[in-house]
């Protein structure tokens, strides 16, 4: 990192651990003043090291391995990727968040996710999905993802949720979704 001073530094490193910061928490993490506050984010976004957010500053997204729903960390365990029409792949962070991904894209050519259980990657269609089970890895209601119906029925005996295909997994999120947001 170029040039920056040590408070500069100070700042990147609580951006990084937080992801975003308001004015507010800035000015009292490091006891310095309003103004100070502003000009210092003024000019690390100037430089291009964080974002300028209404209120204060976020990290700067780095587009590739953020999840294209949540914009959370991709996971390898519960990978989820659409390849668009255009050639374009998106990632998402998990089934969860690639299922909600695809039902607003109308220009997906395939999409693919990684068996729980072997870590090999499937098609989305031929896959069975574990939903609302106890173990949430990602976003919640979780679903997990399995290359048969078999052991997507023997995981819900240890740790509960309910075996869907990819139709009905699809269906249920958005269900769940929706009574999650009224
Ligand atoms: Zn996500
Ligand atoms: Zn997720």
């Amino acid at each position: 990192m170029k040039n920056l001073s040590p408070r500069q530094r100070e700042i990147l490193k609580l951006v990084q651990e937080k992801k975003d910061l308001s004015i507010e928490e800035l000015r009292q993490a490091l006891g310095i003043s309003q103004a100070t506050a502003y000009r210092e984010i003024q000019e690390l976004s100037q430089m291009g090291v964080v974002a300028k957010i209404p209120g204060g500053i976020s990290q700067i997204e780095s587009s590739s391995d953020r999840c294209v729903q949540c914009r959370g960390e991709t996971n390898a365990r519960t990978t989820f990727i659409i390849e668009q029409k255009d050639g374009k792949k998106l990632s998402a962070c998990c089934s969860h968040c690639g299922m909600m991904a695809l039902s607003n894209n109308s220009n997906v050519s395939t999409a693919m996710t990684i068996d729980f259980v072997y870590g090999k990657m499937l098609n989305v269609s031929q896959a069975w999905y574990v939903l609302n089970s106890a173990v949430v890895l990602c976003c919640s209601p979780s679903i997990l993802s399995f290359s048969n119906r078999e052991d997507a029925t023997r995981f819900t005996q240890g740790f509960g949720g309910e075996v869907m295909d990819f139709i009905n997994a699809q269906k249920n999120l958005n269900k769940m979704m929706t009574l999650i947001q009224i």
